[in-house]
């Protein structure tokens, strides 16, 4: 077992995410001041904090890593990582691809220091992903410059799907079972969006109907769902809008063409694969074929942009599948081509095994290949986040042909514009203190049920309204009626 005892910091989320990227399941043990790892080879290490550096040794003195601190204003939180990542990369004789950035926005990081080798140098990250970190950090910058401040963006989730993906970490366990429920959902969802959008006073950048998959309606119910938001939310000429239609299977001309009548002229159509023997055993209703299909339908129908997502690292797939996933999406030409890597959540119908594997370079070779070729393609990064508990340690980037980006997805995933979310599991934000690259973010989740949300969407309008100031918390009556 590995032992790692702290000194002089009590920074014990840092180091459990740095064993992390090493070993699976580190505990934190505040009372006994370590953090330990059942995972990891017996070996006791001491993470010590002093002024002006940081050490990592063991009592043997054999490890001995001492490093003189880099950050300005000095962080301890970050400089206990880096010596306990280097002590950690010899004990386990590898390394990790991000190194001690642990964080889910690496990009936030590059943003700081400037310097893409300054990532390698201080933060051990390898120089490919130091340079995507990058690139990826300036175009998002980009794509903020055109997002007013003082705009709202908009998230409407839609969390059901007409099947459960083995792989799914969806935080709504019933996915597909609350189907019978569907109705009541949108009858709900009316009533939030009927109550809090004619109360928005803020031009709306963007809007994105996410889920899930919006999609799962029948033709009918999908239109009511259109009706619903375009007429309460106040939605301007230039509102960027996104429907993640998401599985091919729940797409149909109808609901392409009732979408186009709205002018809505982005569409996300996400194989995940395009291989069919793999969407089958992964309990996903739909052939590649049926992707292709769908996408030149949408095509014919005049979306402008359409996004395509493809997993790397999924169960029953090599690195080749993958590669060859990316080769058939750059061949049909979508505007945007989002590359995830898998990640578990508990929830999800498969063991950590399978999603770390025996082949962890595998992945990461293949997500290296998949983005050269995207590049050679003419995509560029332009968001990117990382997950916990992905194994091998890597990330998800949206790649687009320039100028055809999702600001959406900037906005969310920066955090750095203000989000109003309807619908359960939302999660809406709102941003403060802003002092150039830095600022203050506050949250406002909606709750995760679906059957609480049917039952509370008055509480959950109420308390957006108040965390946005759309109307004070004491002049409200407690009327919220449809
Ligand atoms: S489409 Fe996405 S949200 Fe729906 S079951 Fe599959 S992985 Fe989960």
């Amino acid at each position: 077992m590995l032992k790692i005892i702290l000194k002089g910091h009590d920074n014990y989320y840092g180091v459990a995410d740095v064993v992390r990227a090493f070993w699976h399941h580190p505990t934190e043990d505040r009372e006994a001041g370590c953090v330990t790892c059942d995972e990891a080879p017996d070996q006791i290490l001491i993470s010590e904090a002093l002024p002006g550096s940081t050490k990592c040794c063991s009592p043997d003195g054999r490890i001995n890593v001492e490093l003189p601190a880099v950050t300005s204003p000095y962080s301890c939180g970050r400089e206990v990582k880096r010596s306990v990542y280097q002590a950690l990369a010899g004990l386990s004789g590898r390394k990790a691809p991000w190194g001690c950035l642990t964080g889910i926005r690496p990009t936030l990081i590059a943003g700081e220091e400037k310097d893409p080798s300054l990532l390698a140098d201080r933060y051990f990250v390898r120089p490919d992903k130091a340079e995507l970190a990058w690139e990826t950090y300036k175009n998002e910058k980009r794509i903020l410059g055109g997002l007013p401040e003082e705009d709202l963006n908009i998230y409407v989730g839609i969390p059901f799907c007409p099947s459960r993906c083995e792989y799914c970490s969806f935080i709504s366990s019933d996915i597909h079972h609350h189907m019978g429920r569907l109705r009541s959902y949108l009858d709900a969802l009316e009533g939030e969006i009927k109550y809090l959008g004619p109360l928005i006073r803020r031009n709306i950048s963007t809007l994105y109907i996410g889920g899930g998959t919006p999609t799962v309606f029948d033709d009918d119910d999908f239109d009511r769902l259109l009706d619903i938001v375009y007429a309460s939310i106040p939605l301007g000429i230039s509102t960027e809008v996104t429907v993640e239609a998401g599985r091919p299977d729940t797409i149909t001309r109808h609901k392409l063409e009732s979408m186009r009548v709205r002018g809505i002229g982005r569409v996300c159509i996400n194989p995940q694969t395009m291989n069919s023997e793999t969407l089958q055993k992964l309990n996903r209703r739909h052939t590649a074929e049926d992707t292709v299909r769908v996408y030149e339908m949408a095509r014919k129908a005049g979306f402008e942009v359409i996004n395509m997502d493809l997993i790397a690292g999924l169960k029953y797939e090599n690195a080749e599948d993958h590669i060859e996933s990316v080769r058939r999406l750059i061949e049909l030409a979508p505007e945007n081509i989002t590359v995830h890597t898998l990640y578990k959540k508990r929830r999800a119908q498969m063991s950590m095994k399978d999603v770390m594997g025996d082949e962890n370079d595998d992945v990461d070779r293949a997500v290296s290949i998949g983005h050269s070729l995207l590049r050679e393609a003419g995509y560029i990064p332009y968001y990117l986040y990382r997950q916990k508990d992905t194994g091998h340690g890597l990330e998800n980037t949206g790649f687009a042909k320039p100028g055809t980006e999702c600001s959406y997805n900037v906005a969310m995933m920066t955090d750095a514009r203000d989000v109003l979310s309807f619908g359960a599991g939302g999660m809406s934000k709102r941003v403060f203190d802003r002092q150039g690259d830095k600022y203050r973010v506050e949250r406002c989740p909606c709750i995760k049920d679906v059957i609480g949300y049917i039952d509370s969407w008055e509480k959950m309008a109420q308390r957006k309204a108040d965390f946005f100031d759309i109307i004070g918390g004491d002049q409200h009556t407690g009327d919220v009626t449809k």
